[in-house]
């Protein structure tokens, strides 16, 4: 039976199993020190010269290897004791040793914190650089996190569901990545933006509370720190108005603060909620930064944006665009008279961004839902007629059988994440993340298609190159 490096403090005088990394050796005379490394701490292991055989064995041990260790757990004698080590009051005393498996010298040092070390070889090499703890710390963190709000949302009778990642385009404002399909020659599947049309569909079908962890997909230009895939954290509900789902976004991340971050405070209870005009005039963004004292990365301080225009002029193409995306609600009293394109700056929709610590984490909307004026908000932003029927035909189908009100929020896992583990940027939260401009330097991706392939999927490359 295996033990855990953090369950040898209550095993003194036991024989034990452990199984690990070489973290490091120190050679002292005739004794050797092994730090053995698990995912949950360290433990030191002293061979001794009692055994020759295995001190010669111990003699070859190399940073990384992996071995299964089997000794006698003992109290350090006084003065070795290590406070700053869990384990740091007993060692185990090594009878047997095995290696399971030897290692290369790593490209790297492991066990610092990694950011003296270039990003891409970090990238490239991601299963050694995820063995430093503070990766690994972040990964449970985020594991945490997100099964918190798992617990939370089912508390709440929402239910998870989850949707079609091989789908069609839905209007975000990004471009699609997409997927040639096989079976349908010279059709594209998009992988999805977000899972809003699904979402709001869930709620015609009567599921009234839904959320999932949900992957999106934006092919956008390097714009900061942003990556192609990302996981929101993706909300919708039915009979909702704008400020039930404010709500409940504030009250899960309150408690979610509290239970697992105690040492951090809120700047501001309740999440102040501020108009968009009043935040542009007073900050010159619609992301302040309200935090009472910039420098504490304890402290927390939500907000949530509200009152947005509905529309924005897109200069390069010459039209109106959605602000959040088009089904959101336009708050109007007489949709007949007020909603039409020459308005469409005076629009105002019923939006909210969600911030913290000068970040937007997430936003959403309460949907329209009458298709007549969803169509309306369509022509607006440049859709044809036969266009929108052929793009939009699903939804607004759908909203003819009976669609309740509803509205939902998205907010975003990775930059929680990444602001809550104190990290500078979210790669520093994500398992394998790409590079700025989208690759994955240890899976080398994006990659060429050998011909076969590419015939198979009726497409041509037009940089393309024989990779058979
Ligand atoms: N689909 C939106 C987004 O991904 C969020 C929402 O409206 O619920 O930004």
């Amino acid at each position: 039976m295996r033990t855990l490096t953090k369950d040898t403090i209550n095993k003194i005088g036991e024989t034990v199993i452990l199984m690990g990394w070489v973290g490091g050796r120190r050679d002292h005379g005739k004794l050797i020190f092994i730090d053995l490394r698990d995912r949950w701490g360290m433990v030191q292991i002293v061979l001794s010269p009692k055994n020759q055989e295995l001190l010669k064995l111990a003699d070859k041990l190399r940073s990384e290897w992996v071995v299964k260790i089997e000794g006698v757990v003992k109290e350090r004698p006084e003065g070795m004791k290590n406070p700053e080590l869990a384990t740091g009051n007993i060692e185990v005393e090594a009878t047997g040793l095995e290696i399971l498996a030897e290692a290369k010298t790593p490209p790297f040092d492991v066990a610092s914190d990694g950011r003296e070390i270039g990003e891409d070889n970090r990238l490239k090499y991601r299963y050694l650089d995820l063995r430093r703890p503070r990766l690994l710390k972040n990964l449970s963190v985020r594991d945490k996190i997100i099964s918190f709000i798992r617990d939370y949302l089912h508390k709440k009778d929402f239910i998870e569901v989850e949707t079609p990642i091989l789908t069609k385009s839905t209007p975000e404002g990004a471009r699609d990545y997409v997927v040639p399909s096989r079976l349908h020659a010279g059709k594209f599947y998009a992988l999805p933006q977000s899972p809003q049309q699904y979402k709001q569909l869930l709620m015609v079908a009567g599921l009234e509370r839904y959320f999932q962890i949900a992957r999106c997909f934006r092919d956008e230009d390097t714009r900061g720190d942003r990556q192609p895939e990302f996981t929101q954290l993706d909300i919708e509900m039915s009979f909702a108005e704008e400020k039930d789902i404010l709500d409940l976004v504030e009250n899960l991340f309150t408690e979610l603060a509290r239970t697992l971050f105690p040492e951090k405070h809120i700047t501001e209870m309740p999440f102040p909620r501020l108009p968009y005009k009043e935040v542009m005039e007073k900050y010159g963004t619609d992301k302040p930064d309200l935090r009472k004292n910039k420098e504490n990365k304890d402290e927390l301080a939500f907000a949530f944006i509200v009152d947005f225009p509905m529309f924005e002029w897109k200069e390069e193409e010459k039209r109106w665009d959605a602000v959040h995306h088009p089904f959101t609600k336009i708050r109007s009293a007489d949709w007949r008279t007020e909603i039409k394109k020459e308005n469409a700056k005076n629009l105002m929709a019923h939006q909210y961004d969600f911030v913290l610590n000068g970040y937007e984490i997430g936003g959403g909307s309460i949907r329209e839902h009458s298709p007549e004026i969803l169509e309306k908000v369509f022509e607006i932003i440049g859709n044809k007629k036969e266009d929108i029927r052929r793009q939009f035909g699903h939804i607004l189908e759908a909203f003819e059988y009976g669609v309740p009100p509803h509205g939902g929020i998205a907010p975003g896992i990775d930059r929680i994440c990444m602001i809550l583990a104190g990290e500078p940027n979210i790669r520093e939260v994500i398992a394998f993340p790409k590079t700025g401009d989208g690759r994955d330097l240890m899976m080398d991706s994006p990659a060429e298609l050998t011909k076969e392939q590419l015939k198979e999927l009726h497409i041509k490359a037009e940089k393309e190159k024989n990779v058979n």
